[in-house]
């Protein structure tokens, strides 16, 4: 006979997997095992909260460690779990697109600051589509466009957008390029915006699991501002608006980049939620 082995509660497992994913250098350890053994045993946080003495079944348990052996490894959780919220709306996420940041909300509340009048709307390299789909929710006046490189994030875009239930348009191309001769009144981008000999620097998460080509900025992060701003007048609209979010200490270069590339009009900064510069923006020339 198979010999009685001690059953694993989820109050047990989630002990275990405290010390377990501590050691790997997992920063949140109990909070990040609670997130998946409710994915593992379909409960949401207070459901875990009242079945702690809850013994796992065999298939529950095989399931929880083999998303223990992930995390360990240290793949983000919300390639795990397959979701991140962003402004209050969830948002499915692979491997194939950057995890949306809380930081980026700057660039999406900004947007919606400077939106007065704008029916035309472009987001260069929408990734998840995190920013896209939220200004197409609060400016349903405004029509959304967005491109990116990668069909693999368009596909997981235009997923989110169609549970999100906001109307967006999809292309695939490099920046500008499937917009010959037309124009928006205002663009927005977060492009990849980390330096070359940072990349090593960044967290395991981000470095071995996050798409490179949605991080790499060239050899001082600002090759996609100077390409996008050189570019951004022939698809403006006068008067029209171009906002970036931009990496800690790159505001100066990029308003520098704006004001000699036709956006010496209104250029604005704003800081993020820790006080660093993280929107830049200004007008087109009229
Ligand atoms: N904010 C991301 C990070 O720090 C970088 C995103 C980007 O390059 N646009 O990992």
């Amino acid at each position: 006979m198979a010999q009685q082995q001690e059953k694993w509660d989820v109050l047990k497992i989630l002990n275990w997997t405290k010390g377990y994913l501590a050691e790997k250098g997992v920063e949140n350890p109990r909070l990040e095992a609670e997130w998946l053994l409710c994915e593992a045993l379909s409960l949401d946080r207070v459901g875990l909260y009242l079945n702690f003495d809850k013994p796992l079944s065999d298939a529950e348990l095989a399931a929880y460690k083999a998303m223990v052996v992930r995390r360990a490894k240290r793949e983000p959780l919300q390639y795990i779990l397959g979701t991140q919220e962003f402004m209050g709306l969830e948002f499915q996420v692979t491997p194939a697109v950057l995890i949306p940041r809380h930081d980026t909300e700057v660039l999406v509340s900004e947007a919606i600051r400077h939106a007065a009048g704008i029916k035309t709307l472009l987001d260069i390299g929408t990734g998840s589509g995190c920013v896209a789909i939220v200004l197409a929710r609060e400016l349903p006046e405004t029509e959304v466009a967005t491109v990116d490189i990668s069909p693999e994030a368009i596909e997981v875009a235009r997923g989110n957008a169609e549970r999100s239930g906001s109307p967006v348009h999809f292309f695939q191309g490099s920046l500008f390029e499937p917009f010959a001769g037309r124009r928006f009144d205002m663009v927005v981008s977060n492009p990849p915006y980390i330096r070359k000999d940072e990349l090593d620097t960044l967290q395991p998460e981000v470095r071995g699991f996050e798409p490179m080509s949605a991080l790499d900025g060239g050899n001082d992060g600002l090759d996609f501002y100077r390409a996008i701003v050189a570019d951004a007048p022939r698809h403006l609209n006068p008067g029209g608006w171009l906002l970036f979010e931009v990496g800690a200490g790159q505001a100066p270069d990029v308003l520098a980049l704006l004001q000699q590339g036709g956006f010496a009009a209104e250029t604005f900064t704003a800081p993020d939620p820790a006080g660093i510069d993280r929107v830049v923006g200004g007008r087109l020339n009229s």
